[in-house]
């Protein structure tokens, strides 16, 4: 059975990768603050580009957990990256890089088996973008320019990603048996979620309520495969 690609989204905190997401998806799905760290939950949304589909994974829904230090965070991401993506924007600050983060998350994308992009945000005015130059650095090959806020340089990303993605069969996973795990707040929906799936994809809360949106996973059960939902202290459960 085949699944939809999965396009990933890395880079260290704050270097706009809600943002970025925000914007292929042409939507305000995510939440995006000034604050660090903000985003609640990694979030899984399905994008379409020049008729290719993908599934597009915002980590930034890790960074509640960067408090564990840098390192920890860097692994994560690129766990998750190495696990799903059969593409991953690396994403760098312009203003800020590059930097020792960016040089972390590069050495472990290495690894990955999936192929990276280098995107350089918060290039503002596209007349100027020779900032990108230092990003060469990383040695992720050719840095793409983007502000995520402005929408500019997006479109080049986006067909450098899809011109990387496998081609497959869209609309298989719609198929995929739904498993919901339901129950009141503080049960332990999201410990469950996250037992099941083997990954730290939802954000498990001591206080009621706070996981805040769907979660989508794949349990893999032998060749058996499911979508599985956590959701935040539903009391109705509606089969399909
Ligand atoms: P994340 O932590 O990587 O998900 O970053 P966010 O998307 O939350 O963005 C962090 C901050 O950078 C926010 O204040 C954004 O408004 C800002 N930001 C994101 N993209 C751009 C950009 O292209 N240009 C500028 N100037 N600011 C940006």
């Amino acid at each position: 059975m085949s699944r939809l690609p999965v396009v990933a989204v890395v880079g260290a905190p704050n270097v706009g990768k809600s943002s970025l997401v925000n914007r292929i998806l042409r939507r305000r799905g995510a939440v995006v603050s000034e604050e660090p760290g903000t985003t609640r939950d990694r979030g899984y949304n399905r994008a379409e580009w020049a008729g290719k589909e993908f599934e597009l994974v915002d980590t930034g829904g890790m960074e509640p957990m960067a408090k564990m230090g840098l390192e920890a965070l860097v692994t994560l991401q690129a766990k998750v990256a190495v696990e799903e993506a059969d593409v991953i924007i690396h994403l760098t600050d312009a203003r800020v890089g590059p930097t020792e983060a960016d040089a972390a998350i590069a050495r472990e994308l290495r690894r990955a088996p999936g192929k990276v992009v280098l995107a350089v945000n918060k290039l503002d005015n596209p007349a100027d973008d020779t900032d990108r130059y230092r990003f060469y650095s990383l040695g992720e090959g050719e840095p793409h320019p983007i502000s995520a806020l402005h929408g500019i340089g997006v479109g080049d990303l986006l067909d450098a990603v899809v011109s990387l993605v496998p081609e497959t069969e869209t609309g298989e996973e719609d198929e995929l048996p739904r498993l919901a795990i339901v129950g009141r707040p503080n049960v332990g929906k999201s410990t469950l979620l996250n037992r099941l799936v083997g990954a730290e994809r939802a954000v498990v809360s001591e206080v009621a309520g706070t996981t805040t949106d769907a979660v989508a996973g794949e349990v893999v059960d032998g060749v058996e495969r499911y979508v599985l939902l956590d959701t935040a202290g539903v009391s109705t459960v509606s089969y399909t």
